[in-house]
């Protein structure tokens, strides 16, 4: 059984477990879906979900745990790992005011790009090979200005990124636990082998 793990230090941890729960029965894969926060649970995992929330704080958590070391062999063992909103931020190469990026996609972000939190919003966007439009929920969202290399943009919103791919890691700006759509949750376990 595949084991899928969600960060579990702030944030919107919760609503990520049981939305991946509804994709993983979806797909009718033999997958458990837990929120995780030790060094030990976050090694065992086979994917990763970085939730939304506030990115220093968990930037400073994971630097206080010691878990950027433990994060980071998962990205070199090729598992996927998947950031929404504040976990696009930590795993960027580059940006400013934050010195906890983890700096493991070829991202530069730029955070609070569509406003503060009363500027927050729901679009329905293109995303590169779904077929019809995705309600993408927006709140405090962080945009991608630029990618770089491997990393493949995957949708924009007024000319800004808001969701990019690098082999197995996915960030995206919008927050996809939020939505009945499952369909963001289901193209990352389409990455587990
Ligand atoms: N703006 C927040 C930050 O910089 C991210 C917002 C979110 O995750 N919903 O951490």
């Amino acid at each position: 059984m595949k084991k899928i793990g969600v960060l579990s230090l702030q944030g919107d941890v919760s609503e990520h477990v049981s939305s991946m729960e509804k994709a993983v029965k979806r797909r009718e894969l033999d997958a458990s879906v837990e929120a995780v926060s030790s060094k030990e649970k976050l090694k065992d995992v086979d994917a990763l979900v970085i939730p939304g929330g506030e990115s220093t704080t968990i930037g400073k958590l994971i630097h206080i745990y010691g878990l950027a070391e433990v994060i980071r062999g998962l990205v070199d063992e090729d598992k996927p790992v998947m950031g929404t909103c504040a976990g696009m931020i930590l795993l960027a190469s580059r940006m400013e005011d934050n010195r906890y990026a983890l700096d493991l996609m070829n991202l530069d972000v730029e955070r609070n790009a569509f406003g503060r939190q009363r500027e927050s919003f729901e679009k329905d966007i293109n995303i590169k090979g779904f077929r019809g439009k995705y309600p993408a929920v927006f709140i405090r969202a962080p945009a991608i200005r630029r990618t770089w290399g491997v990393c493949e943009p995957m949708a924009e919103v007024d000319g800004r990124g808001v969701m990019a791919k690098q082999g197995n890691l996915i960030v995206l700006s919008f927050h996809p636990e939020l939505v009945p759509d499952t369909r963001i949750q289901e193209l990352f376990l389409g990455l587990l082998d």
